[in-house]
């Protein structure tokens, strides 16, 4: 078995299938956090400018001793930095917080359609990877719509499409909606923020296994061709989530994991309403 598995996205860059995410990490614990994820095996951070701890992932990175072209690092353009010159600028600052001279994945991290300024940010994200600021460029919780506009006015596809994603939200309309357009789609709150990881489903297949039920639903986004990006703060949970690469589910695992989606199951804001 791999001990990481890659994605080969539109652009022709090759990113790592399962990273580590710092939502809600407190600043004063991500250095620590992402180090102890780099040292685990992970080699992919996704931050956001609005997080507030793009410099704890630029100094995690560096205690980690690894090359830079060895991990990959995300962050977002946030909401009130939508817009063509403040796109570029915003990338500029979060450069500097991560102390990097680029990022290798830089995303617009909402549509927010009532700014109606994601197309012109879009357009930006171009220009920063024209000037090599980013080396690839995707967007965040963009519904079908949001995806087609920016596609048919500018020529350039995301490489992917970060979406809220779990086995109680599973997103098949958007997935498909990104794979006819060649778009990897990413998981976000992979693991439902904790909350699911009792159900009996789960449960029952993570004990068939001999893995956790994290385990379980991390490797089911795997499967499913999916980038995931859980969170953790915990050093066991990090490692756990990381340990994913000695089983592989089943037909009916795949098909009671189905089962569990949920028209109701979103957990985060709507982004056709959101901002
Ligand atoms: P997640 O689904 O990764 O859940 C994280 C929570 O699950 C942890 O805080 C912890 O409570 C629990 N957990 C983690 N590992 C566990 C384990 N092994 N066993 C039991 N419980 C465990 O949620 P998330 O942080 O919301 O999402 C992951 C990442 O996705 C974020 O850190 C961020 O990078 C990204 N994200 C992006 C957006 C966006 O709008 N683009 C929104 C939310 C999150």
């Amino acid at each position: 078995m791999p001990h990481q598995q890659s994605v080969t996205l539109n652009d022709g860059k090759v990113m790592p299938q399962l990273g580590f995410g710092v939502f809600q990490t407190p600043p004063e614990a991500t250095a620590e956090a992402v180090r102890i994820a780099l040292a685990d095996g992970y080699r992919s951070i996704d931050t956001a400018a609005v997080y507030g701890n793009e410099a704890g992932v630029g100094e995690g990175f560096r205690a980690s001793g690894l090359a830079r072209e060895d991990v990959f690092i995300t962050t977002k353009l946030w909401n009130g930095s939508q817009g063509f010159d403040r796109g570029l600028r915003a990338c500029e600052k979060s450069l500097e917080r991560l102390g990097l001279d680029h990022v290798d994945l830089y995303l617009i991290h909402w549509p927010a359609p009532k700014q109606d300024l994601y197309l012109e940010s879009w357009k930006a994200l171009i220009r920063l990877r024209e000037e090599g600021k980013a080396t690839s460029i995707g967007v965040s919780n963009f519904a079908p719509e949001h995806l087609d506009r920016i596609i048919d006015e500018t020529g350039v596809v995301p490489v992917l499409n970060q979406i809220e994603l779990h086995p109680s939200f599973q997103q098949r309309t958007w997935r498909a909606a990104d794979a006819r357009h060649g778009v990897v789609t990413e998981s976000w709150s992979p693991l439902g923020q904790g909350d699911a990881l009792s159900d009996p489903t789960l449960v029952r297949i993570a004990a068939k296994h001999g893995k956790t039920a994290a385990q379980v639903v991390i490797r089911w986004h795997l499967d499913l061709g999916l980038i995931v990006i859980p969170k953790s703060v915990t050093p066991s949970r990090i490692a756990e989530n990381f340990d994913v690469w000695d089983f592989k589910l089943d037909p009916e695992d795949l098909a009671a994991i189905e089962a569990l989606d949920k028209p109701s199951g979103r957990r985060g804001p709507d982004p056709v309403t959101m901002g």
